[in-house]
């Protein structure tokens, strides 16, 4: 039985038909504002996936649809979703209206961090792609925790220089005006007078050039400040990063365990890894949601990579 996947992101929606082996057969991507309207591209594209897997011979056994923002999963309810502006969308009963199947719906981080979860066989850990913000999965037990509120993970808002530049929430010295790849190229175009270098070029220039080294130095040690924060308060035993930073490999690695390391002083870090999953891991976390919604099996090690 395959399952379809969706990954609502902020500009934006990435679906896929998936396997019972977890494997992508089909995939599809939209824009997420598409007239202006972000619910009804939500939902065409809904459709779309579920035809195009019918027209495959892959009839689905149900959907899962993972967004940012205040999720509610048992409800089935986006609250509040800013770069997308929802309030209050009742998407499991649109989707499942339009579509006549189960539909389980989903926080993306959280969602990703199921997919680690499964993919990995890993029961603590914390999960942080760094990408046009920063939100972590916190997942204990094997299970990413919501909070009281549906706000856990929030991680790209804590405070890692106090007093220091202003994030889009009001608040200043975030973790995500540094450590993002979006708070990357806006510090460097702040800083450098040029926008169009992203965060990958600004990690391969940083040897040459003082702008970048400053931007990603900064980066890193918010980055592993913060980790020394969210590991004395939580004790993983992983921190797994994903997001086009992870892509610079131990040019990003490094200085974030050192600083993570160097903020430590009694206990050993925890050991700072690459996502499995990349900027896959919603869309695949997803996946493993609609497959419980139908009640089908997800087996530790379903859907990850082979050859790893
Ligand atoms: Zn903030």
């Amino acid at each position: 039985m395959t399952v379809l996947a969706v990954d609502v992101g902020g500009t934006t929606i990435k679906g896929a038909v998936v396997g019972p082996d977890g494997r992508i057969r089909h995939s599809l991507t939209a824009p997420s504002q598409a007239d202006e309207d972000p619910v009804k591209a939500v939902r065409t594209l809904c459709v779309q996936l579920r035809d195009d897997a019918v027209r495959l011979g892959a009839v689905p056994a149900a959907i899962g649809v993972v967004t940012p923002g205040l999720v509610d999963e048992d409800a089935g309810v986006v609250r509040y979703a800013a770069n997308l502006n929802f309030r209050d969308v009742p998407l499991r009963a649109l989707i499942g209206d339009d579509l006549g199947l189960p539909v389980a719906v989903g926080h993306d981080a959280r969602a990703a961090g199921i997919a680690e979860a499964v993919a990995q066989g890993l029961d603590d850990f914390l999960l942080l792609p760094l990408g046009t913000g920063i939100a972590a999965a916190i997942v204990v037990r094997g299970v990413p925790l919501p909070g009281a509120t549906r706000a856990a993970g929030e991680v790209g808002h804590i405070p890692v220089y106090p007093g220091g530049e202003p994030c889009s929430c009001g608040q200043k010295g975030c973790l995500e005006v540094y450590a993002s790849a979006g708070g990357l190229t806006r510090r460097y175009a702040r800083l450098s007078g040029r926008s169009d270098v992203d965060s990958r070029e600004i990690a391969t220039v940083a040897g040459t050039d003082p702008v970048a080294r400053r931007v990603w130095d900064d980066a890193t040690l918010a980055l592993g400040t913060a980790l020394a924060t969210l590991t004395l308060t939580l004790d993983p035993a992983r921190i797994v990063l994903g997001g086009g930073l992870a892509d610079a490999g131990d040019l990003f690695f490094d200085p974030v365990r050192a600083a993570l390391r160097d903020a430590l002083a009694w206990r050993e870090p925890p050991p700072v890894v690459r996502s499995v999953f990349g900027a896959r891991a919603a869309l695949l976390g997803a996946a493993v949601m609609a497959r419980r919604e139908a009640g089908l099996p997800v087996a530790d090690g379903w859907g990850a990579p082979t050859g790893r």
